[in-house]
């Protein structure tokens, strides 16, 4: 069921390729937070700008495998590149749920020719509760006028900056809670929207995250994504694709961390008995290996009924789960079997480990995820 075509295996020596000739050898100043722009120059140049766009305003509309072979491949380079070139497809999905030909021409565009694309839900008081969200959309006439503040926002600066699109969503009733929200589309550079503060973060440092300011900024009515209030069901639509995205790049951050742990113990050989030869440490890389793979048929599962239309959002919150706790666990375990070397910079898995961490964090974090499963279950 989840075998790759020939054309998703040329994809994924492609994505591959990039992550061997640009990613490994620029780690360092990616971890600094100083090689984005160059990088996604490079990035352009593979066809793989978005993964999302349609045929019909001249994407190359990827399957959902092709996009988590994609971005398992990325999550192997580096957690923070996937999330980062991750922002053009999450910014995407609410314009292949709720856009118009005329709004995804609009969108699409500019990131077709090379810009980073944003999606701006959370805000200081709303993060896991969408609907508590406190920008509002103000109709006067033919425009809304929006004011609020964003927080969190993954290449929010450079969708400002580079005069791309982005989907801010905003309260148009704050009286209806979460069926008052709504999901309008954003010209970056317009007035009435800068960067606040930038996060100085922990990990995933090779991708941008940013506060976005609203102060009266004044969008067309046209810009508004379906209906007044679709927002919450577009909000939720966009997490199912994007958690499975998400997971696929945890299996790629599990692999990159079992790779390095086998490469260190295979070396390993001083000392009255290798590692390669103690079953606590042999064991553990089996255990490892089978999580790692097990939370892949997981990602390729859900794909696949996302793929055949089939329901997948309780899949998909399943997968968000178990892969990127894997991850975690995954790059911990390999630090662990490094001893104090995995703890110094010069092992690598210092900065996997870094970047895993946010996987249960970001698009919804994984207490929502059991929310969401346990839910389902119980309803
Ligand atoms: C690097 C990074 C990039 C991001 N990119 C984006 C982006 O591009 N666009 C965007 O809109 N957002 C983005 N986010 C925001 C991210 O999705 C939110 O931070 C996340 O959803 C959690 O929200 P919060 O931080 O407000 O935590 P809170 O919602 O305040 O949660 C705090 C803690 O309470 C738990 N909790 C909350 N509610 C419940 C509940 N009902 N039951 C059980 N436990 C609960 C949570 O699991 C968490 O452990 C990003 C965040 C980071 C760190």
């Amino acid at each position: 069921m989840f075998d790759f075509t020939d054309s998703q295996l040329e994809l994924q020596q492609r994505v591959r390729k990039f992550v061997n000739e640009n990613i490994f050898p620029n780690l360092e100043l990616i971890d600094k937070g100083e090689y984005q722009e160059e990088l996604f120059k490079e990035w352009c140049k593979t066809g793989l700008v978005t993964l999302v766009a349609p045929k019909a305003v001249g994407g190359i509309e990827l399957d959902t495998k092709s996009c988590a072979i994609v971005m398992e491949e990325l999550g192997y380079g580096d957690v923070g590149v996937a999330t980062g070139f991750g922002a053009n497809n999450l910014g995407s999905y609410p314009l292949l749920i709720s856009g118009t030909l005329e709004q995804q021409k609009q969108h699409f565009g500019p990131i077709l020719e090379g810009k980073f694309g944003a999606f701006a839900l959370t805000e200081p008081g709303a993060g896991s509760d969408a609907g508590a969200v406190a920008t509002t959309a103000e109709r006067k006439g033919d425009e809304y006028i929006l004011n609020g503040t964003k927080c969190f926002i993954t290449q929010g600066g450079y969708a400002i900056d580079m005069q791309s699109s982005m989907v801010v969503f905003a309260s148009t009733d704050r009286t209806m809670g979460s069926k008052g929200l709504s999901a309008f589309l954003v010209k970056g550079g317009t007035p009435g929207i800068r960067v606040g503060k930038i996060e100085d973060k922990m990990g995933i440092r090779g991708s941008q995250t940013v506060e976005l300011v609203i102060e009266d900024l004044h969008v067309s009515a046209s810009s508004l994504l379906g209906e007044e209030g679709d927002g919450m069901k577009i909000a939720m639509k966009t997490l199912d694709s994007g958690r499975l995205m998400v997971a696929a790049q945890g299996v790629g951050c599990g692999q990159r961390a079992l790779d390095l742990a086998v490469d260190y113990v295979k070396k390993q050989v001083e000392g009255v008995k290798p590692l390669a030869k103690q079953q606590a440490i042999t064991f553990k890389i089996a255990e490892m290996e089978a999580s790692v793979e097990a939370a892949r048929q997981l990602v390729y599962r859900g794909a696949f009924l996302k793929d055949n239309k089939q329901p997948y959002s309780h899949h998909s919150a399943i997968t968000k789960l178990f892969a990127t706790e894997m991850a975690m666990n995954v790059a911990n375990s390999a630090m662990e079997i490094m001893g104090s070397y995995g703890y110094t910079k010069e092992s690598q898995i210092e900065k996997v480990w870094r970047d895993a961490r946010i996987l249960s964090i970001y698009e919804g974090t994984n207490q929502v995820q059991r929310l969401v499963i346990s839910g389902g279950l119980l309803r």
